[in-house]
């Protein structure tokens, strides 16, 4: 009785696999193409709409990686050492303006323009200084301790592509081309709400049988991080009329809703009749665990996901699905999580045909790194996710894992900022 309650598959057919889900929302979602320029400062986190090209060479001139003496690779003596006369100064900004005569060495620092007629640079710690002249080691490389110029990028090389989600290093190199500012896709504007006549805000009272919602303020700030701005509709009580009112009003400016509880197939679970009253629903019932009921549809052409209710369902439905929904809706360029072999430092029995998400750790067992599922697995234990590194994949072909066998390992590094 227990095993039949518990089981998700009991209540029919009809779920549709991870991939198939993730294929849906690629078929269906059609990216926002609103673009706005922005300064660099203020665009970490945003997607590129147009590509950074460079228009000048990275570094713009041949210039020294080290303090020391630039020389004609030719003036030194092979096998011994070679005294040369110092007879200018190089430094950053402050290019020695002339060229150098054979037979000549020139104090040279980090970053400084490499003079005409030299190629190479010796470090100081190599050369001993006397009386303006320069004791040069023997052994050093033509070409040694010299940057060449656009040798990072070079002129007209695509830098920075459309639909990079751009990250500090990406701002850098944009700055360092000369980019004040950047074209990206603009925010996604994302109504969210949670349903449940039980849920109440942090810091309310809490009535007998009601719970906090922990769903919209992890939702608020997996889509903040995501770079959407975020309008907050509240709790919405379990009622279909209450529910389609507010999924009519947040369908007239937004381009995405997100909704979490009132999915599942309980009298309560009211968010699909709504959405199927006011537009279209393209699936609701997944081949996941946890998190089974995932509703994807549109209302007044506006997408709309609708999580479960369980907080670790949320996350995980999140990061599986809604992520890339979002991603894509936002004009990145597809980019799968990277996922990272490692064995498993437990067994696991699970049904064949859907997909499971296990909270788990990595731990260090001399020179391997295992992965150490966390004990309680209920969909409700929000702290196992609070306590977790990640999640080990099980694919839907797997139906039992052995201590030792390799399993994907998703960090929530990757995924949840
Ligand atoms: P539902 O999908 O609406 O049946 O909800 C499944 C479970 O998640 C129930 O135990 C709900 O009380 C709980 N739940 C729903 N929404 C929230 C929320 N916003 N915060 C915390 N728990 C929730
Ligand atoms: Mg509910």
């Amino acid at each position: 009785m227990a095993q039949l309650s518990n089981d998700c598959f009991a209540l029919g057919g009809g779920l549709l696999t991870v991939p198939a889900a993730l294929a849906e929302i690629e078929a269906r979602i059609t990216p926002v193409v609103g673009t706005e320029t922005v300064p660099l400062a203020a665009a970490a986190g945003r997607i590129l709409a147009r590509d950074v090209i460079a228009t000048i060479n990275l570094p713009p001139h041949a210039n020294s990686a080290v303090d020391g003496y630039a020389v004609a690779h030719a003036d030194l003596v092979p096998d011994r050492e070679t005294v040369l006369p110092v007879t200018g100064r190089a430094a950053a900004g402050h290019p020695l303006g002339l060229p150098v005569q054979r037979g000549e060495a020139i104090r040279i620092f980090t970053g400084a323009p490499m003079p005409d007629g030299t190629d190479t640079v010796m470090m100081q710690e190599d050369c001993a200084l006397e009386d303006q002249r320069v004791r040069l080691r023997p052994g050093i490389k033509k070409g040694a301790n010299r940057r060449h110029a656009g040798e990072d990028i070079a002129k007209d090389e695509t830098a920075l592509s459309v639909g990079l989600r751009l990250r500090a290093p990406d701002l850098g190199l944009a700055a360092a081309l000369g980019y004040r500012e950047v074209c990206v896709f603009r925010r996604l504007r994302v109504a969210l709400l949670s349903t449940g006549d039980e849920v109440r805000d942090p810091g309310a009272p809490l009535p007998p049988g009601a719970i906090y919602d922990a769903n919209r303020v992890m939702l608020a700030a997996l889509l903040t991080g995501l770079g959407c701005v975020v309008s907050d509709f509240g709790i919405r009580p379990d009622r279909e009329a209450a529910l389609a009112d507010t999924l009519a009003a947040a369908s007239a400016d937004h381009d995405l809703i997100v909704t979490s509880g009132g999915v599942s197939t309980g009298e309560e679970d009211h968010v699909k009749s709504a959405i199927e009253r006011l537009g279209t629903l393209h699936f609701w019932r997944l081949a996941i665990r946890p998190g089974r009921p995932v509703a994807l549809g549109q209302v007044g052409g506006v997408p709309l996901i609708g999580l479960p209710g369980n907080p670790v369902a949320v996350i995980v439905t999140f990061v599986v699905l809604a992520r890339p929904l979002v991603l894509q809706l936002a004009g990145a360029a597809p980019s799968p999580p990277r996922l990272f072999p490692v064995p498993a430092g437990f067994a696991y029995r699970k049904k064949l045909g859907r997909r499971e998400y296990l909270r788990a750790s990595l731990k260090r067992e001399g020179d391997a790194v295992v992965a150490v599922k966390y004990p309680s697995d209920g969909a409700g234990i929000l702290s196992s996710i609070v306590r977790s590194d990640g999640l080990v994949i099980l694919e839907e072909a797997v139906s039992e894992l052995a201590v030792g066998s390799m399993v994907d390992f998703l960090p929530f590094s990757e995924v949840i900022s």
